[in-house]
């Protein structure tokens, strides 16, 4: 099939899904279209390593071919002047972008339900949300559309929707991916994901947008792995920990056997268990909820009518427009995040909020240096439940938090982390495990990752793909 037939099928695929899944904010056409027939010409290009390949993009990621809506109508159809270093590494390796994906409103959620422009369905259960933050690029490789697609997370926003929608989704080491041009959330935390429909996919994805990066100051100058070489290593001798004493409290107990059973399942493909603790990790939402939203209270006063996006009307003064504008264009969850933020910085409280998260985040962080002395990957469950339903969690922030009760605390420490699908309830709903590692040991969880896809692959797929089979 020529290139353009096959992109022509894959961007029908997505209109047609998107009725019933809204994973996409925009869909490109013309633009996808046109690119196909360039590269089709120029096909000799031994450097694109995805030539062609289809790839979905989170409208928090800048393109100048088209929006960046970060899901808010404070942004709207705005449109960047220049491209994400991740996106234009994808182009220069022959990759196709089709659309920008539906998400929480500046990736702040943990179901999707916090968008502008509606929540997007898990096509397991079109009754349930996906996860979020990432929600819509979930969607778009769950549901058959894309086989990759880039998401971004700050606290587990890629890989809890992963686990929700029975996906393999990467969140790297901080400094692993450029964030020039992600949309700053949580500077300290942010970090551009990835999901795929499998762990190869990953890493082709990885190998192509990793490294060292003159507009992020952040990224490392450390040699990018082989992923792809080492997806099929021995797995034999490695250790994987397993806190046991996080798997407690508020667990639902089919992710809890599922997960038990991996463990069992890695044990059975010679990995050496070993059980150990991470005494601070109870403390890592309440470290996340001052951290991060001080962060935002910083990041989001840039939205002001003047530079991007929308404008309210109607006001008289520019202070008035000012207020107008952030009341009617950002959402409850974003102002709720800004208005903690500006409360844990206040003076007074700075101290006793912002100075001792920091404190606790440090104790957080040694607590996995010390883990990674005796064991290679850590595993936990990714979320501890499975898919909830549209409208369960909406009116209570709090509990909605709780979604990332296991993920929170690598972004905390800025150390990688994977979630594998390792079984369904007895619902029908993918259950997802995590696999934590030291910092660059992203090879390290991709092999681990990749075995155990194919050693025990989930075998089931969603109601809702674009021809009922992956
Ligand atoms: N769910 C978390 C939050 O709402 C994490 C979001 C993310 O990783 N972007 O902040």
């Amino acid at each position: 099939m020529s290139l353009r037939l096959n992109i022509e099928k894959i961007l029908d695929n997505a209109e047609n899904l998107n009725e019933k899944l809204n994973s996409f904010l925009s869909i490109e056409r013309e633009y996808a279209l046109e690119r196909a027939d360039k590269l089709e010409k120029n096909f000799s290009d031994k450097k694109q390593t995805i030539h062609g390949v289809a790839i979905a993009v989170k409208d928090n990621i800048c393109t100048k071919f088209t929006q960046t809506s970060c899901g808010s109508r404070i942004l709207g159809n705005y449109r960047p002047q220049y491209n994400a270093t991740a996106v234009e590494k994808l182009l220069d390796a022959g990759a196709i972008i089709v659309g920008k994906t539906n998400m929480d409103e500046f990736a702040m959620g943990s179901s999707n339900e916090n968008s502008a422009f509606g929540s997007v369905k898990n096509p397991w259960d079109t009754t349930r949300v996906p996860g979020g933050s990432s929600g819509g690029s979930a969607v778009a490789v769950a549901s058959g559309v894309v086989r990759a697609a880039l998401g971004s997370e700050t606290g587990g926003s890629v890989r809890q929707p992963a686990s929700f929608c029975g996906i393999v989704g990467l969140k790297p080491t901080y400094g692993r991916i450029s964030r020039y041009g992600l949309v700053a959330f949580a500077s300290s935390l942010d970090q551009i994901g990835i999901f795929g429909q499998t762990s190869k996919d990953i890493a082709e994805v990885l190998s192509i947008i990793a490294g060292r990066d003159a507009h992020d100051a952040t990224t490392a100058d450390i040699t990018v792995p082989d992923y792809v070489g080492e997806l099929n290593k021995d797995i034999k001798n490695k250790k994987i920990g397993v806190p046991r004493a996080l798997f407690g409290e508020g667990l639902d107990e089919e992710v809890r056997n599922s997960v038990e059973q991996a463990i069992e399942n890695y044990r059975k493909l010679g990995a050496e268990i070993v059980e150990m603790e991470l005494p601070h990790s109870k403390y890592s939402l309440a470290v996340y909820y001052i951290i991060s939203p001080a962060e935002v209270s910083s990041n989001l006063a840039r939205f002001d009518g003047v530079r991007y996006g929308f404008r309210a009307e109607g006001a008289h003064t520019l202070r008035e427009m000012y207020n107008l504008t952030r009341e009617e264009g950002f959402g409850a969850e974003v102002k709720r995040r800004i208005m903690l933020g500006t409360y844990v910085l206040s003076s007074g409280y700075y101290e006793a909020y912002y100075a001792k998260a920091q404190k606790v985040r440090a104790l957080l962080k040694q607590d996995f240096m010390n883990a990674f002395e005796k064991c290679d990957a850590i595993i936990t469950p990714t979320a501890p439940t499975t898919a909830f339903k549209i409208g369960e969690k909406s009116d209570d922030p709090l509990a909605m938090y709780l979604s990332d009760v296991y993920t929170a605390s690598t972004n905390l420490a800025g150390i990688p982390g994977i979630s594998v699908p390792c079984g369904l309830s007895s619902e029908n709903l993918p259950i997802g495990l995590q696999l934590v590692g030291k910092n660059w040991s992203e090879n390290i969880l991709l092999n681990l990752a990749n075995v155990y896809e194919n050693e025990f692959p989930l075998n089931a797929k969603p109601q809702i793909t674009v021809d009922g089979k992956l």
